[in-house]
């Protein structure tokens, strides 16, 4: 698709939020905790370069995304900043990572034989990740770690500069899986401290632990969510201890409207019949964009009120009741603040039945994200 803006639907990225919300976690952190910015999933679904320069100016020290690809746009874009890569990476690539000095998460034995059997050019950083309960991936045990050591001992340019765990229960202030996560994690770190040759970059806590608690965090943090300015969950918000900016907000405009006769049908499946004559006004934005036909019965603001989606949700146009009569291209917010009332992005998620990360990733490629710096 061209990348050309022609589209009156879009999403603006309010990269300031995103410097302030980087600050405010600083300033609670200890001076020498590190920040790695979190901008897998294209920033969650907000811009992974802009964010990820915007973070790196707001004070983040390093980067992290998912996907080896993920990581090459950001090197692609002229960022040096050191990228931490989460997400498995196929042995065969670990010279790609090496050339382009990516640091890479490992927990096989068997991967860093495969590796081996290559000769790396340039020397390779990894992290091993520790698995303390999460249940994805990562080492479990002691023996596990020993046998770890004991093939990266016999392998030249692979190096283990740090360690890692994630929480699952970070956000849930009444779970105490986080405390035995911490635990365990306490445990199996003392193993490979005394076999590690150099001195680890050792990182546990997402938003909601760094939140939580900013002095308790060893040297790095990986903030996520927090930066985009949501909330990792009600219990978090309830801390009352940050002060976020969101960033997000998405917008399209009337590009149909007309008074329809009480009774009518709207739209595929004939799920709406109006009530009474009613403004019926059209938006040109679908489930192709990401935005769910679930959302049927939700609502959007024109002209600072809230307006119900009636009907099926189509792939590339939706249709609200309106109030009175707008002209054609009077703006609606689909996310965001208009006069004063405001949909953010965790009341789309609740009708949703989801989280809040979730709602700007599913939206697709197709709604370009403008960029607002001030
Ligand atoms: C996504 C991710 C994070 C960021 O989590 P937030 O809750 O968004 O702060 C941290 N660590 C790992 C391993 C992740 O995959």
């Amino acid at each position: 698709m061209s990348l050309r803006q022609h589209r009156n639907t879009y999403a603006e990225v309010n990269l300031q939020a995103i410097y302030h919300n980087v600050q405010a976690m600083k300033r609670q952190l200890k001076k020498e905790t590190k920040m790695i910015a979190v901008v897998k999933a294209n920033g969650y679904g907000h811009g992974a370069v802009q964010v990820a320069k915007t973070a790196l100016q707001a004070g983040a020290d390093y980067l992290a995304v998912a996907l080896l690809e993920e990581a090459l746009e950001l090197r692609e874009a002229g960022i040096d900043a050191p990228i931490l890569v989460f997400g498995y990476v196929h042995p065969k690539d670990a010279q790609v990572a090496a050339s382009n000095r990516f640091t890479l998460t490992v927990y096989h034995k068997e991967w860093l034989e495969e590796v081996k059997k290559n000769l790396l050019t340039e020397p390779l950083h990894i992290h091993m990740k520790i698995d303390t309960g999460m249940g994805r991936v990562g080492l479990r045990l002691e023996e596990e770690i020993q046998t770890f050591f004991d093939v990266l001992e016999g392998i030249e340019n692979v190096f283990l500069t740090g360690v890692y765990t994630h929480f699952a229960t970070a956000d849930d202030m009444k779970m105490n899986m986080f405390e035995q996560q911490k635990e365990t994690f306490e445990q199996l770190l003392y193993y490979v401290q005394k076999r590690a040759t150099e001195r680890l970059c050792v990182h546990t806590s997402n938003s909601a632990a760094s939140i939580r608690e900013p002095h308790d965090t060893y040297q790095a943090i990986r903030f996520g969510v927090a930066m985009y300015g949501l909330y990792p969950s009600e219990d978090i918000y309830n801390l009352h201890s940050i002060q976020l900016r969101r960033a997000f907000s998405l917008h399209s405009e009337i590009i149909h409207i007309k008074k329809v006769k009480k009774d009518s049908i709207i739209s595929y499946g004939a799920t709406y019949t109006a009530r009474d004559d009613e403004w019926i006004a059209t938006l040109p934005i679908g489930y192709a964009d990401g935005w769910s036909r679930s959302l049927q019965g939700f609502h959007v603001l024109i002209d600072g009120k809230k307006c119900e989606i009636v009907g099926r949700i189509c792939m590339d146009q939706m249709m609200i009741k309106v109030d009175q009569y707008y002209p054609i291209g009077t703006k609606a917010t689909l996310i965001g603040e208009q006069k004063g009332t405001e949909i953010a992005i965790d009341e789309v998620a609740e009708y949703l039945g989801t989280i809040n990360y979730e709602i700007p990733c599913m939206l697709t490629n197709r709604i370009p994200r403008r960029y607002k710096n001030r």
